[in-house]
């Protein structure tokens, strides 16, 4: 007994596993696999504080203020933040800002304008 799927196309019992793909003899239909293997889907959704998917190259502004490490000055609310770029990491988006220079943000502190 196989616990394949049956294809999606024909409802066929008849699927057989081929690398990373289910095919389906009957009608020809390959789809891939789904489930464990395919673990390459893994591109991160960077959302802003009210939950909108932020891009590269987007202005935000900042929704509260936050402290610049290393320094004593404070970012304030309401600071735009033009040309973010997306990173991986705690701190995901690399900006630089005017009087502030290079800097790093968290997503969840921002809001896209
Ligand atoms: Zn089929």
């Amino acid at each position: 007994m196989s616990k394949l799927p049956n294809c999606p196309k024909c409802q066929s019992e008849y699927t057989y596993e081929d690398g990373s793909l289910l095919v389906c003899p009957e009608c020809g239909h390959e789809w891939p696999v789904a489930g464990e293997a395919n673990s390459s889907e893994d591109k991160k959704d960077f959302k802003d504080a009210n939950g909108n998917i932020l891009n590269d190259g987007d202005t935000v502004s900042v929704i509260k203020d936050l402290k610049v490490k290393g320094s004593s000055s404070v970012l304030k609310m309401g600071t735009k933040v033009k040309n973010i770029r997306l990173v991986d990491g705690d701190h995901d988006i690399d900006c630089k800002i005017d009087g502030f220079g290079a800097m790093k943000l968290k997503s969840e502190f921002v809001k896209k304008i």
